[in-house]
């Protein structure tokens, strides 16, 4: 009887011992995966360190290049080496490339927000078709001169409440994007009600287009449909306007054909 005790306790002791050796193999594989989605986003942050220097670098480099063509001149004492238009030229250039860097910088301390919970939405009474237009009217300058010049269509006061700022980020990218992607072709930005309470804006190209497989990927964080020898980016756009769109209770989508152009909705 002893005998059966001491077996039926050892029995027992086994199918614990099989109990714990598998949770202890679960655990491991959940580990493992872990450690691979580690390294995983190791590895995106390493690519989108070793981008954003790249990036911040060339207007860097840039701007560098022209202050180095004054002091030259300046050294030289002759500072009438240039003439007004190209001193007007490289002044332009200097802006544009300031800009571009203040464009940068803003878009990195968004995507911390974001991945913070911090991307604050100030909403307040406006209406989206004025916003729209003088957003548009401030690009126009540099659409047209990008072979992208823009129409913009509004039938409407559209009233609602909106983060101004934030909206005008939104068109901003959209417009930016459709002039760096877009071929050198007119631009047309729409703006319309469908149905109660809801407004829809949007921005068509007649650019290089996208392909299927990336149309959903693009809005993710880094997420690039070209080389970035072609076209420079950090692929950071589209994933904080579709943040901005979700928070106003929006949805973003594009419609596009590879060669024939794109639609952001
Ligand atoms: P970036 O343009 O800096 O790469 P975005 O997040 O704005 O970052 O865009 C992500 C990607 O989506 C781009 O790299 C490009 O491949 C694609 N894309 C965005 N807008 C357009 C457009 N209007 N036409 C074609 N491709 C586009």
């Amino acid at each position: 009887e002893e005998l059966q005790t001491q077996q039926e306790a050892l029995k027992n002791a086994n199918e614990e011992l099989e109990q714990q050796s598998r949770a202890l193999q679960e655990s491991q594989t959940k580990l493992k995966s872990q450690q691979s989605e580690l390294e995983k986003a190791v590895q995106i942050r390493d690519d989108f360190m070793a981008i954003a220097s790249h990036e911040l670098k060339t207007p860097l480099a840039s701007l560098k290049l022209q202050t180095q063509l004054f002091q030259r001149c300046r050294a030289k004492g002759d500072s009438n080496i240039y003439s007004p238009e190209q001193v007007n030229n490289l002044v332009d250039q200097s802006e544009k490339q300031a800009s571009r860097l203040i464009k940068l910088v803003d878009d990195m301390l968004d995507i911390t927000r974001i991945s913070t919970g911090k991307l604050t939405i100030q909403k307040e009474q406006i209406d989206f078709c004025t916003l729209t237009k003088e957003a548009v009217e401030r690009l126009k300058p540099s659409m047209i001169q990008a072979g992208t010049p823009p129409e913009f269509i509004c039938a409407e006061r559209i009233e609602g409440l909106w983060d101004r700022f934030r909206i005008e980020q939104v068109i901003n990218n959209l417009l930016t994007n459709a002039m760096r992607y877009g071929n050198k072709k007119p631009v047309t930005v729409l703006l319309e009600k469908v149905g109660s309470g809801v407004a829809r804006l949007s921005v068509k190209d007649q650019g290089i287009g996208i392909p299927k497989e990336a149309q959903e990927r693009i809005f993710n964080r880094f997420e690039r449909a070209v080389d970035s020898k072609q076209i420079s980016g950090l692929g950071l756009g589209l994933f904080i306007t579709q943040q901005i769109v979700k928070s106003h209770g929006g949805r973003i989508w594009v419609e596009s054909e590879v060669g024939k152009g794109s639609t952001f909705f």
